[in-house]
């Protein structure tokens, strides 16, 4: 199985990557573990670029799914074929969410580097993690001093961002888990996905 995170910046998703992790493998699941943007050489030597420069969303989404053709095609399909499970920390949504939410960029022409880039390849199970943005942003308060020209962003990106999430929520596959309550309701919430 393929199993993505997704979530606004400070949501919380990485620390439920371990919880997650955690969760599949004492009931025997070979995971393997890899994020976006990254999870290959040519990846993670794209991310600092996508972190750091100042770009047109186009660029911005042509090296997204540039990295996600290397990631699907050298690191996910071949582990889904060993039989391993697949946890990525986000995917595919998140273009949608940020490329297109949050920078603007067409459904049509993020729909179309899909089609290119995935095929009908899908994750088979989606956690998003929704978070109001102002607690997201108190939550990466420190961060937010010195972090990526992403966190650097404004609430309104981020609002938008989150409703690029929305809209991708009617997906069968996709949960949406409330990431603004108390650690264990969280878990609660998690765990009753994963059960599905
Ligand atoms: O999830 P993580 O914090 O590692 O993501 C790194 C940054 O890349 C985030 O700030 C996120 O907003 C951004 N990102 C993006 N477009 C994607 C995936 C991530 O702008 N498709």
């Amino acid at each position: 199985k393929f199993i993505t995170l997704e979530g606004i910046d400070g949501a919380g998703k990485s620390t439920q990557l371990d919880t997650i992790q955690h969760w599949l493998e004492v009931r025997g699941v070979v995971v393997r573990r890899t994020r976006e943007p990254g999870g290959t050489a040519l990846a993670e030597a794209l991310r600092p670029l996508l972190l750091n420069t100042p770009m047109s969303p186009l660029s911005e989404a042509l090296l997204v799914f540039a990295g996600r053709h290397d990631h699907v095609t050298q690191v996910i399909e071949p582990a889904l074929a060993r039989g391993e499970w697949v946890l990525s920390d986000r995917f595919v949504d998140a273009s949608f969410a940020y490329q297109g939410g949050g920078r603007g960029l067409s459904q049509d022409i993020l729909k179309t580097l899909e089609t290119w880039v995935c095929a009908d390849f899908q994750p088979d199970l989606t956690l998003w993690f929704d978070l109001d943005p102002d607690i997201a942003a108190q939550r990466l308060a420190r961060a937010r001093q010195e972090g990526d020209r992403f966190e650097r962003e404004e609430r309104a990106f981020f609002e938008r961002v989150r409703a690029g999430y929305e809209a991708r929520s009617h997906l069968p596959r996709v949960y949406r888990i409330d990431a603004a309550v108390e650690p264990r309701t969280l878990a609660e919430q998690v765990d009753g996905v994963l059960r599905r």
